[in-house]
């Protein structure tokens, strides 16, 4: 469960997120849609405790991030595939993650397969393409078999078949039961992928619906 709630969060002058709420279902997979400069990133960005709101709250599970004992256990996250160190390989990379996060090593094989990595383990993560490390990230999201999942942007420079891989992905982790928000720019492709839109604009709440709701009405 996600929960932001009347949050602002501002850069001096400039507001990036402006008295934003909308709660996140477990078991569906939630559309966070907006164009450019919305503050989609600013958002999980609070939730995820790498910047503090200036009012108001971001909560998962009913606790700030920073409050978590082991967050990577409760909320798995991809923000920017490219941030990944590109010295080790993959397995070294996630080996480091699950120990520095107290997450079983056995973990690492599992999600590995699961991205479909797993050839390309021992290769330098220096040499992946975008894909590639699009999937390296969704790994280490869910490397502590999370509850809840943020994914900023994950279809961005893919090409039709990672678009396709992606969204199965998203479907199969609300199955089981997972909350999961993904966000994106392109209403079409959230149409295919989300149960619900929370749609932003300038930091504000323009539309949180249901996109069988929204379909029926055209
Ligand atoms: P989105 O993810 O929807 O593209 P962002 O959350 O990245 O939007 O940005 C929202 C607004 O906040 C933009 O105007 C952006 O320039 C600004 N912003 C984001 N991060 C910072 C920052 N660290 N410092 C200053 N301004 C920022
Ligand atoms: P970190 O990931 O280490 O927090 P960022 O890359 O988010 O660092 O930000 C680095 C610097 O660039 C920040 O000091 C911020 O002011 C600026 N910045 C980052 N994103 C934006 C943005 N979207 N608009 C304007 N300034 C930004």
């Amino acid at each position: 469960m996600i929960e932001v709630r009347e949050l602002t969060k501002r850069y001096g002058s400039s507001v990036a997120v402006d008295g934003l709420s909308f709660q996140v279902r477990p078991g569906t997979v939630t559309g966070f849609l907006g164009p450019n400069g919305a503050g989609k990133s600013t958002t999980m960005r609070v939730l995820l405790g790498l910047d503090a709101p200036t009012s108001g709250d971001a909560l998962v599970n009913g606790r700030r991030y920073r409050e978590m004992r082991r967050p990577m256990v409760e909320v798995g996250a991809l923000l920017d595939a490219n941030a990944v160190h590109g010295g080790r390989n993959a397995i070294d990379h996630l080996r480091w993650m699950a120990r520095s996060n107290r997450i079983p090593v056995s973990r690492v094989a599992a999600v590995l397969e699961q991205v479909g990595l797993a050839g390309v383990a021992r290769k330098r993560v220096g040499g992946f393409s975008l894909g590639m490390r699009q999937r390296l990230g969704i790994a280490a999201a869910l490397l502590g078999d999370p509850g809840v999942l943020l994914f900023d942007e994950p279809v961005n420079g893919l090409d039709p078949d990672g678009v396709r891989w992606i969204r199965e992905l998203m479907r199969s982790l609300a199955g089981e039961g997972r909350t999961v928000l993904i966000s994106s720019h392109l209403m079409s492709e959230m149409a295919l992928t989300a149960d619900r839109l929370i749609v932003i604009g300038k930091g504000r709440l323009i539309a949180d619906t249901s996109v069988r709701e929204l379909a029926e009405r055209f």
